[in-house]
């Protein structure tokens, strides 16, 4: 009560755009969620219809073999979709905006990479990222293609063999995994586990550090394709309210910014991330 009222666009209409382009006529810091990607093929299960699916957590990965065998089998199939998976149109707009001083960065939760492929260079990955393997014991770093080698030439059973359903934190719904052989790490034995922020786990405060340095040195924030679901979202939107930036929010579906957002569009992340690519950059 007694904030400022959100006005709500539903489409990206010609006059939506211009007031969402005086809102970021300077700087933009980018926040953006699963949302963007899902025109990549990469599905977004807190979206609206998506099946309610509870991710595991960093507690169950630790504590029991057969909860790594789950992951990394559904992890190993994942990582193959993220591979082949292409940037999209919306990826592609902020590669651009950032290619002309208008962007200095996009901060990300989703773990696919498609930023950087769509040529993004200063992208923070708050939740990790699917292409990084480390190892729990002695710390050292992995490429995740020479850890799929080793899963693919342990468990020629599996690979290709399964019907699965992925979800985008690269986990995978499987079946029987009793004999999948887990890598584990070659330096030490120990326990490895990709660079990703487990549902339980912190965001590594460096990493959010850098994250929260993009968004209070631009002049504006810009929320693409997230529900705001996850509390570092919320802490960087936080940051931008203390602030009195201007918050543009554009998501399919209520968030939880929409209450402090300064303007909201109800559409989808490719098409207006294009057209407000054009506006800003005409
Ligand atoms: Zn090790």
């Amino acid at each position: 009560m007694g904030g400022r009222a959100t006005e709500v666009a539903r489409e990206p209409g010609a006059d939506v755009l211009e007031q969402a382009a005086e809102l970021l006529s300077g700087t933009v810091a980018v926040l953006t969620g699963a949302g963007i990607s899902t025109d990549s093929g990469i599905p977004d299960y807190r979206g609206d219809g998506a099946p309610k699916r509870r991710p595991m957590t960093i507690q169950q990965f630790l504590s029991d073999d057969s909860f790594r065998k789950r992951y990394w089998a559904g992890s190993y199939l994942g990582w193959a979709r993220f591979v082949s998976a292409e940037p999209n149109a919306g990826h592609l707009a902020l590669a651009d905006l950032e290619a002309a001083g208008r962007v200095p960065g996009v901060v990300t939760q989703n773990v696919d990479g498609l930023h950087g492929k769509a040529g993004s260079r200063h992208v923070v990955e708050v939740h990790g990222s699917v292409d990084r393997v480390v190892c729990l014991r002695c710390g050292q770093l992995f490429a995740r293609g020479a850890i799929a080698e080793r899963i693919e030439s342990a468990n020629a059973w599996f690979v290709g063999g399964a019907t699965v359903t992925l979800n985008p934190d690269g986990d995978a719904d499987v079946g029987d995994v009793a004999d999948f052989v887990v890598p584990d790490c070659t330096v030490c034995g120990g326990t490895l586990k990709p660079e990703v922020v487990f549902f339980g786990e912190f965001v590594p405060r460096d990493r959010f550090q850098e994250a929260a340095a993009l968004v209070t040195r631009a002049d504006a924030l810009l929320v693409a394709g997230s529900s705001l679901a996850v509390n570092s979202g919320i802490r960087l939107l936080e940051q931008a309210r203390r602030r009195h930036l201007p918050i543009v929010v554009l998501n399919r579906g209520a968030t939880k910014g929409d209450r402090v957002a300064t303007l909201k569009i109800e559409a989808g992340t490719t098409e207006t991330l294009t057209a407000l690519r054009d506006v800003l950059l005409a």
